[in-house]
């Protein structure tokens, strides 16, 4: 048995952070919408073994239990005692710790797949929650609709369709450590969002409102060790963006517009300056799972 997963990217459309939790995660405020920048990840069960293998298309990335997409396949075995192998294969696209949760977008996938192989028969929110317990933004990515995500990243709210809109990505050259950035968050002096004007923007489908309240608080931290992101955000605005900034941790800077033609022009002008970028869709509604 097998099947063919799509396992689209993510970015922030607004990032806040609002305190440490005892074990360190911290609590998150986002506004999270996937795109169709995507991985396939083709997941095939093995009556022959009970052993997870995983292989991708890059030379760089963990094949073992490093991987995210192995790690989803083992909690789904052990929590359902399933006696059965499974061989994943990542047709990888994402960038690699780019904050666009690639990795969380393959994990999500296998516990999509093999949720349908292994005839688990569990709800989105159950795959979310079993989810959590691999990447903070598993759970998002389970469902990969326009969301608020709360919590540490368990509590998502569906939101509207961004119908109108198109997004450029550039991811710089630098690799940069999710792990790293979290802990230099400093809560006393982060600023803080008004992630609600997102929401409500989105709901309203009021453009200007969902542009202007933007954010990223991590921006700044991120910025220090990486200026270069200044640098493309500064671009994408010259050249027409409505709004531009960092997702996640980053470095990849995205800048909307609401107009197919100035997107493409600012996807244009920017290749000379970044040799990855993108022009693409958000994933709505009826491509949601
Ligand atoms: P996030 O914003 O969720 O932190 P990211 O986009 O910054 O994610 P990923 O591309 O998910 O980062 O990769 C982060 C780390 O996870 C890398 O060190 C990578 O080796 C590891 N990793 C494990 N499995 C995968 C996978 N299937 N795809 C990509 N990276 C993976």
């Amino acid at each position: 048995m097998e099947t063919l997963e799509k396992a689209p990217a993510k970015l922030n459309l607004s990032l806040d952070a609002l305190f440490r939790h005892l074990d360190g995660d911290p609590e998150w405020r986002m506004v999270m919408t996937a795109i169709d920048l995507a991985d396939y990840v083709h997941i095939e069960t093995r009556d022959d073994s009970n052993g997870i293998q995983v292989q991708t298309n890059t030379g760089f990335l963990p094949q073992d239990q490093r991987n995210l997409a192995f790690q989803a396949a083992k909690k789904l075995q052990e929590q359902f005692q399933i006696d059965q192998g499974v061989m994943i294969t990542i047709d990888k696209h994402i960038p690699v710790s780019a904050g666009m949760g690639g990795g969380s977008a393959d994990a999500a996938a296998v516990l999509r797949g093999l949720n349908k192989l292994w005839n688990l028969n569990q709800s989105l929110m159950d795959l979310a929650r079993i989810g959590l317990e691999i990447d903070s933004d598993v759970p998002f990515c389970v469902y990969s609709c326009p969301a608020l995500v709360e919590g540490k990243g368990e509590k998502i709210t569906p939101l509207n369709d961004l119908t109108s809109l198109w997004f450029v990505v550039a991811k710089p050259k630098a690799s940069v450590s999710t792990p790293t950035i979290l802990k230099q968050i400093d809560f006393s002096e982060i600023q803080h969002l008004n992630v609600e004007s997102v929401v409500e923007a989105i709901q309203q489908q009021d453009w200007k409102q969902l542009t202007a309240s933007m954010g990223n608080s991590l921006e700044p931290i991120t910025i220090q060790k990486y200026p270069e992101i200044i640098r493309i955000k500064e671009k994408m605005v010259k050249f027409g963006a409505e709004a531009a900034q960092m997702s996640g941790t980053g470095p990849t800077v995205f800048g909307i517009s609401t107009k197919q033609s100035r997107a493409q022009h600012i996807y244009n002008s920017l290749r000379g300056f970044c040799k990855e970028v993108y022009l693409v869709r958000p994933f709505n509604l009826k491509n949601c799972n």
